[in-house]
């Protein structure tokens, strides 16, 4: 039985997955509002503070949505999530925004998607790691952003003494750690941009091999949005590939695939 929480949303829609290794699948998204990170290329500004409403789409694939003023209460989500009448064993993606900002909503989300059968993935900014601890139990994957410090800064009103300060290549390795020793299954994410030094790539293998060897790391091409005009080219994606590839044992090479077909 769920536990009973309020939730800032942004929105729950069904799609296919765009992104990492499970792409492809069938999935349910349900976005938390408000981040506490400004990425250069993020696709998803809307998300950064939170909403006054949220929107529920009506029925799978259709576009269809209707509103809903935040908070919203449990009942109201488990409504959502059956309209969209989801398989049991089919994943839902508790993203954002950054969903670790809430971790009790995070709880109970999770908690009503198991309800539902579903399978819960969490994709995160892979910096909370004391809410990650509060939410892991109720996770069954989990896909983290590795951040790097060329293309990503803290939110402002983050910087005033709000949250870990650290930087980013210690918080996850604090947040990998943390996930290896729950031993679910995971990916970390880096996107690839114009910005990207072999410096700190080196820096998330040699991380990854000490603290998670057999995860997979997806090197997500930066897909031009808002200020991004440019992607980085072919050779040096592969380039990247063959030095990362060289240090770990699962490496891939994964562009966002939702953008070819114009899909949320
Ligand atoms: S962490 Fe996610 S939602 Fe936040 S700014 Fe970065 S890409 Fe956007």
């Amino acid at each position: 039985m769920a536990a009973e929480a309020e939730f800032n949303l942004v929105e729950l829609f069904w799609s296919a997955q765009g992104e990492g290794p499970l792409v492809g699948r069938s999935m349910l998204f349900l976005r938390f509002g408000g981040c506490d990170l400004r990425c250069g290329w993020c696709d998803t500004p809307g998300t950064w503070r939170p909403t006054r409403e949220c929107r529920f789409e009506t029925a799978p694939g259709t576009g269809l949505f209707v509103t809903a003023a935040n908070p919203i209460s449990s009942a109201r989500l488990v409504e959502a999530i059956g309209a969209l009448a989801p398989k049991s064993g089919t994943f839902i993606s508790l993203t954002g925004g950054e969903p670790l900002l809430q971790p009790k909503a995070v709880n109970a989300a999770a908690g009503i998607a198991r309800d539902f059968g579903l399978r819960v993935v969490l994709e995160t900014h892979g910096l909370a790691v004391t809410a990650l601890t509060e939410v892991i139990e109720n996770i069954d994957f989990v896909s983290m952003d590795w951040k790097l410090e060329s293309d990503v800064r803290r939110a402002e009103e983050d910087r005033e003494g709000k949250g870990d300060s650290r930087p980013f290549a210690e918080l996850h390795a604090d947040f990998l750690a943390r996930v290896s020793q729950a031993a679910i299954d995971s990916c970390v994410k880096v996107v690839i941009t114009q910005n990207t030094t072999v410096d700190e790539l080196d820096e998330v293998c040699r991380v990854l091999a000490a603290t998670s060897p057999d995860v997979p790391l997806i090197l997500q091409p930066v897909t031009p949005f808002g200020k991004v005009r440019e992607q980085p080219s072919a050779e040096l994606l592969l380039q990247y590939l063959r030095r990362c590839d060289e240090k770990l044992a699962d490496v891939r090479l994964i562009p966002q695939t939702h953008r070819v077909y114009g899909a949320l």
